[in-house]
């Protein structure tokens, strides 16, 4: 009755049995077969009683069920109409015409499924986002080499030396010293694999210290010089620690990295992959990041027997003062100025990153003094 259509197109496409509705015949069923026509892009359908075919172009059927495995209709030209059991073989037999079927376009063209597809790729991207881009960001900070985090801090204390208003440190050797001393104590009770390094600078009476990605810390001598002692100072210095250790500098950096590049990717501006290096030289620690490297300071400091309250009295300093005093005030307003002027690029990283929290970090380090001298 009905014949296979050239071998080389055949395939598995094996004919399929239908049930054939006539426009004008009512719901009276026949019984149908349905295989690939000898032309290119049809089928052919073959009616069982009376021996007669048709030929059917594959863009003309329209087969209306979108699960595949399920009963399908196929509405054709004029009305007729098909049921289909063997949905899959249908399936088969419309990829075999060169219609991979119509679920696919069909579901294209719904309006609700089309607005489903777009909500289910925002909630997608904003999923990413959220906890897809920070996990990512997190395993590629936590598998970081060392030597590639030096590179990093390298790179980056150039550029601040560059492009700011760093100046060598004016602090006479032997504070230096002293405090090179004590810090390396501090030190020794991180895990070993981990490289750090203190770096003074100046900035103006700027009181401040930042860690770099890779375990460079920097404090400027306006935090030594408005510090009540030493015990301050390395408060300060367990803080920065304690970002180096929960690598809070590299999980920062991969994040505003991912975020650039994907920036990049979207709108096809590369320019703001140039940002990346911007961020080496200020990074804004998210107050998760800050709580946990303040926590990492109380339990360094208790391991030390560092007054946690000699830190709290440096942070009433730097509030009573009205914050950190205010590096020099940027005049160009233009990037192209601020090219001119690298040297007046700056902005505050990191120690009083959490300024408006300051009250709340005084009573916590007050707190844990108390605690720890009532323990004595
Ligand atoms: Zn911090």
């Amino acid at each position: 009755m009905w014949t296979l259509a050239s071998e080389s197109t055949a395939g598995d496409a094996a004919p399929v049995a239908a049930r054939y509705f006539a426009a004008s015949g009512g719901a009276r069923a026949r019984s149908a077969t349905l295989s690939l026509g000898d032309a290119p892009g049809t089928l052919l359908l073959s009616l069982t009683d009376d021996a007669t075919t048709r030929d059917i172009p594959v863009r003309e059927l329209d087969a209306s069920e979108r699960f595949v495995a399920a009963t399908r209709t196929v509405q054709l030209a004029g009305g007729d109409m098909l049921e289909i059991d063997d949905g899959r073989a249908l399936s088969r037999l419309l990829t075999a015409a060169g219609n991979p079927d119509a679920i696919v376009t069909r579901w294209q063209h719904s309006k609700r499924a089309a607005l489903t597809a777009l909500i289910i790729t925002i909630v997608l991207a904003i999923a990413g986002y959220r906890w897809g881009l920070p996990v990512a960001a997190d395993f590629l900070a936590h598998h970081t080499s060392n030597d590639l985090a030096a590179l990093i801090d390298r790179a980056a204390l150039a550029q601040l030396d560059h492009q700011t208003d760093l100046t060598k440190s004016r602090l006479d050797t032997a504070t230096q010293d002293r405090l090179r001393q004590k810090f390396s104590e501090l030190t020794l009770s991180l895990p070993p694999a981990q490289p750090v390094s203190l770096v003074f600078r100046r900035m103006g009476n700027v009181a401040n210290a930042f860690a770099l990605p890779g375990g460079t810390i920097i404090v400027l001598d306006g935090l030594v010089n408005m510090a009540p002692n030493d015990d301050a100072v390395l408060g300060v210095l367990a803080h920065e620690l304690g970002h180096v250790e929960h690598r809070h500098g590299l999980r920062t950096l991969f994040r505003s990295a991912a975020v650039s590049a994907l920036a990049a990717w979207y709108f096809g501006d590369f320019s703001s992959l140039a940002t990346v290096t911007a961020t080496l030289t200020q990074l804004n620690y998210s107050r998760e990041f800050e709580a946990e490297a303040d926590s990492a300071a109380l339990l360094q400091m208790q391991r030390h027997h560092i007054d946690p309250r000699q830190l709290a009295e440096l942070f009433r300093r730097i509030r009573d003062q009205g914050g950190i005093a205010a590096p020099p005030k940027d005049e160009a307003t233009s990037p192209e100025e601020r090219k001119e002027k690298p040297g007046k690029r700056w902005s505050i990283p990191d120690f009083l990153s959490t300024h408006p929290d300051i009250d709340r970090r005084i009573e916590r380090f007050e707190r844990a003094g108390r605690v720890s001298a009532g323990k004595v």
